[in-house]
């Protein structure tokens, strides 16, 4: 390592990178420091492995943060079609999938090339598998950092380290330990974008249901998102309960609307007409797939012919198909979490620079930050905006 540089960057993943190929571009001579086995881990894996880079409609509502205005600063000084722009200029031939979620139509590792080709400047060193001890300030100013490969000292020192999802892809709560080993306080941190898991009667409800999915409505404390929900042999997945998990907290309900592209009302009225003698289950299997409606019959109850059900059953019947309520009974934790909500509080930390108000020199960017983005491309978009923005001011 060299004993001295411009800027240290601590993570060499999504803002971690962004950041450096900015500061490189200004002439700062940067180093780039990860303990894991190469850069950008997260970004291979991610998008199914063709990295869901950047989401055409991405603004500030689609993020969580304590203080929802924080991220509009960054998101607006380098959009998504900024980094449209990077990836049209390397020639990586990408597509929208839906709701403006824009992927590499190869694979994750375009995104990833693209940005270590951006980085391939003679004062960009980009050092893996080195552990980061101690970090301190120095009176003069500037910090020294000390690793397993030697003591750094550099005028601006970034972290980069993201949260705590995925362990396996070497998430560590580093970042959280140095924003309070300098005065920072840490909003409360959980996994976000999660699979539910459900209670044992929730389970024997839908049991043999894993593996099905169908497109819902699922809310949670205000949040609404219609996309596919998927069975799981733990509970539920697939994106819709991805996002509303990130509005969740322990003991709340979620509520399904299992038909969202029907007057649920009408259609049944109509059905009974045209239909007396059903059941239930037949009725419903017009629309859901034939086990769930199986299980969601069983599940209301009513076993009469459809010209038979009374007043009261029909309005049942309506409810837990457009209001259906779960409660899960927690999530699969950080190992499954796509991202981790909360982080470093913004209200510490300028929404133009990304610099920490407690420590000239310090700055912190991405998922250690306490700005969480909605599935789909938003919270890659977060990191390259962070990452630009501190690289502007390092
Ligand atoms: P990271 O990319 O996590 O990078 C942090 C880096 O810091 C890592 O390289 C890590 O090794 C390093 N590090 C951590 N601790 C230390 C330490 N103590 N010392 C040295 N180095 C350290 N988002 C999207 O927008 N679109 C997607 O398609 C998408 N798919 C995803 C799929 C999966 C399976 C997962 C887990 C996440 C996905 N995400 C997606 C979320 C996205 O990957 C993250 O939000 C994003 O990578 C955050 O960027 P970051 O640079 O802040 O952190």
């Amino acid at each position: 390592l060299p004993k001295s540089c411009d800027v240290v960057i601590i993570g060499a993943g999504a803002a971690g990178l962004m950041c450096a190929l900015t500061a490189g571009q200004r002439g700062r001579d940067v180093l780039v420091l990860d303990h894991g086995k190469r850069p950008g881990r997260k970004i291979l894996l991610s998008g199914g492995g063709r990295c869901n880079y950047t989401n055409m409609w991405a603004e500030a509502s689609n993020y969580l943060s304590q203080n929802k205005h924080y991220c509009k600063s960054a998101l607006s000084r380098f959009t998504q079609w900024d980094f449209q722009a990077m990836v049209d200029k390397h020639g990586i031939a990408w597509h929208e999938k839906t709701l403006g979620q824009l992927f590499c139509d190869n694979s994750s590792k375009d995104i990833l090339d693209m940005l270590l080709a951006e980085c391939n400047q003679p004062n960009i060193n980009i050092t893996s598998k080195v552990e980061i001890s101690e970090v301190a300030s120095r009176d003069e100013g500037g910090f020294t950092i000390t690793t397993s490969m030697g003591t750094v000292q550099a005028q601006s020192l970034v972290i980069a380290t993201g949260g705590l999802s995925f362990p396996t892809m070497g998430s560590t709560d580093f970042g959280y330990r140095i924003a309070k080993q300098f005065g920072h306080s840490i909003v409360a941190t959980r996994p976000a974008l999660v699979p539910f898991t459900l209670g044992k009667d929730d389970m024997a409800r839908f049991a043999n249901l894993s593996g099905i999915s169908t497109e819902v409505i699922a809310s949670c404390n205000g949040a609404s998102f219609r996309e596919a929900l998927l069975f799981t042999h733990k509970g539920l997945s697939g994106p819709s309960i991805l996002q509303v998990s990130s509005y969740w907290n322990h003991g709340d309900a979620i509520t399904i609307n299992w038909l969202p592209h029907i007057n649920v009302e009408e259609w049944l009225q109509e059905q009974r007409t045209a239909r007396p003698r059903a059941f239930l289950t037949s009725i419903l299997a017009e629309h859901l797939p034939k086990r769930l409606a199986t299980a969601l019959a069983d599940w209301i109850g009513e076993k009469g012919e459809a010209s038979q059900w009374r007043k009261e059953s029909v309005q049942n019947i309506i409810t837990m198909l457009s209001e259906c309520r779960l409660v899960p009974n927690g999530t699969e934790g950080y190992k499954k979490a796509e991202v981790t909500i909360g982080g470093v509080n913004t209200d510490e930390l300028s929404s133009k620079t990304m610099a920490s108000q407690k420590q000239d020199g310090l700055y912190f960017i991405g998922e250690v930050v306490d700005v969480t983005g909605w599935l789909g491309g938003f919270n890659f978009q977060w990191a390259w905006a962070s990452g630009h923005c501190a690289g502007l001011f390092v």
